[in-house]
């Protein structure tokens, strides 16, 4: 169904046979109109996934993100961003059977610097048959992966092929943010149907300072456990003393330190 007889592509969707194109890789079924992506291998349905963001919005939601827990203080007041680039981005699709559960798997159809980007999740309903008339072609990227590559990822990570109930080329929107921080340059990416922020690497807390607080809790805690110790081996009541200088000392050493660590929490 999906390959080639002689001269003819089989569209995936209407089963209609269209004229190869000589140099198109990309092709619009002359009997249903749907959108075909033909590879050296393989004819699949091409889709789309429509944009819901503007530019200012991707941005508020990329220095909302930039205000997480995770990256460092200040990085969404602070970081310049440098360049803004909106393109779609090609992804192998494909979809297990119900058997298999219905499992969703995408793999960038072209190098990628942020490999966070597998974990994109695609509703169903929102693939859109691809149609020149609606987009801006230069913001196309074009595959490089071929068809077979992606497969063979898919049987790496342990899916079985025979399983595989469909293959798609997809094309999602993405506005990719350059910026600057500390002197350094760092890429993120905003989906631009969900929204949603992926990034490989980001000005990140500094851990040195959590290391420091680790040790003083460890140093805290064992000078405490010797102090009892001590003290009890001085005392004839040796266990209640021992018992009541850890649970009095541990108490009380907790304090500055749970203070320590919340204004190192705030501070980095
Ligand atoms: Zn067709």
């Amino acid at each position: 169904m999906e390959t080639f007889t002689s001269n003819k592509i089989i569209c995936p969707q209407c089963a209609g046979e269209n004229d190869i194109p000589t140099d198109e890789k990309f092709l619009e079924c002359v009997f249903c109109g749907s959108a075909i992506y033909i590879d050296k291998k393989k004819v699949v349905s091409h889709y789309v996934i429509n944009s819901n963001f503007k530019k200012e919005e991707a941005e508020g939601n990329l220095r909302r993100w930039m205000a997480g827990n995770f990256q460092v203080k200040d990085l969404d007041k602070l970081a310049q961003i440098s360049q803004v680039n909106f393109y779609y981005f090609p992804m192998w699709y494909f979809k297990t059977d119900k058997a298999s559960g219905e499992m969703i798997y995408l793999q960038p159809a072209t190098s990628t610097s942020i490999s966070e980007i597998k974990k994109i999740n695609i509703p169903a309903g929102n693939l859109k048959v691809f149609n020149k008339k609606d987009f801006n072609q230069s913001e196309f990227i074009d595959p490089d992966v071929l068809f077979d590559s992606a497969q063979n990822w898919l049987k790496d990570t342990g899916v079985n092929i025979d399983s595989v109930e469909t293959s798609n080329l997809v094309h999602i929107p993405f506005y990719q943010f350059y910026y600057n921080y500390g002197g350094k340059q760092y890429t993120a990416i905003v989906e631009a149907s969900s929204g949603k922020v992926y990034a490989n690497m980001w000005p990140a807390k500094s851990e040195a300072p959590f290391r420091i607080m680790f040790a003083l809790c460890i140093i805290a805690f064992l000078f405490i456990s010797i102090l009892a110790f001590v003290l009890g081996a001085m005392d004839k009541d040796f266990y209640m003393t021992v018992e009541f200088v850890k649970i009095f000392g541990y108490g009380l050493a907790s304090i500055p330190l749970i203070l320590i660590a919340y204004y190192i929490a705030k501070k980095v």
